[in-house]
């Protein structure tokens, strides 16, 4: 692992965007042991969202905002770090060519360094800080789409790219799913051996004489309804009221910089 520069422990990934994209390739990488910091400008498109009715397993939508907290805490469950912070430049660190300086100014207006071996670009709308780089972007109207192959790879080695961003469709579960992807493709590119992350029963792998493979758990009846009753009670918690944070909407369209309606 790399040395760090100031302000911050080396990351094996550091991810530009903690929205849907980001927080999921976040969780995969973190997942599979790789040390993952994500550095976000707090700032999802999906937060504008009114409710949210297309993401699979919630039959009666879910509120955009809890939908974001949930992503955020099951990072945190896997142990990824999170700052917050907008990142303005990612150069190669002139110590070590393998791995990458990142410049982030944080909400005190401070710059902050840090040092990766990877980096995840998943900041819808702004790819301004990989130009350094010279990481082939893609031009229309406004915006700027980052070239990417079909597992998340640009055409530098090391440097990644996830969500909208990619242009890929503008919805929230093909952000996510794509967040996933290109977390295992970093991890693929890493020295893991990684298999699959699959949760499986006792005896699922072992009781047919395999190794229970890189990635994989199994476990008893016993973690398995432990496992089970908390995520009951942490569902209960989550959804016993509304959100505390007001809805958003575009915010040329009120006098608030987030865009929060007065409610
Ligand atoms: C009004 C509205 C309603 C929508 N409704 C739906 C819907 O009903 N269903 C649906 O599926 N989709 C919906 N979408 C689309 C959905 O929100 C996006 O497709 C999805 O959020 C894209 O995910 P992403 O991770 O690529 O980007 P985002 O979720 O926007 O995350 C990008 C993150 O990167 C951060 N960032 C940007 N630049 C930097 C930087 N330089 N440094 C650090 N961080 C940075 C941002 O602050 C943000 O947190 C809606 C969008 C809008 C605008």
């Amino acid at each position: 692992m790399s040395a760090p520069a100031t302000g911050s422990e080396p990351a094996d990934v550091l991810i530009v965007g903690g929205g849907v994209a980001g927080l999921t390739a976040a969780t995969f990488t973190a997942r599979a042991g790789l040390d993952t910091l994500v550095v976000d400008a707090d700032e999802s498109i999906l937060a504008r969202n009114a409710h949210l009715e297309n993401v699979p397993g919630f039959p009666g939508g879910i509120n955009a905002r809890r939908f974001l907290d949930l992503l955020a805490e099951q990072a945190e469950e896997n142990d990824v770090r999170r700052e917050t912070g907008r990142v303005t430049g990612v150069e190669r660190s002139g110590s070590d060519t393998e791995a990458f300086d990142i410049s982030a100014v944080g909400n005190d207006d401070e710059t902050r360094t840090y040092r990766a071996d990877a980096v995840v670009a998943a900041s819808w709308s702004d790819a301004s800080y990989l130009d350094g780089l010279g990481v082939e972007t893609r031009d229309a109207g406004s915006k700027t789409y980052v070239v990417v192959d079909d597992l998340g790879r640009t055409d530098v080695d090391g440097v990644y790219a996830a969500g909208r961003l990619t242009e890929k469709y503008h919805q929230a579960v093909v952000a996510a799913g794509h967040g996933a992807e290109v977390g295992l493709t970093v991890v693929h590119d890493s020295e893991i051996p990684y298999y699959h992350d699959w949760v499986t029963p006792e005896g699922y792998f072992t009781d047919r004489g395999r190794e229970v493979p890189p990635g994989c758990e199994e476990i008893d009846a016993a973690e398995r309804e432990r496992r089970d009753a908390d995520a009951r009670e942490r569902i209960r918690e989550a959804f016993a009221g509304p959100h505390p944070e007001p809805q958003r909407t575009h915010p040329s369209l009120v006098d608030d910089e987030l865009g929060r309606l007065d409610e």
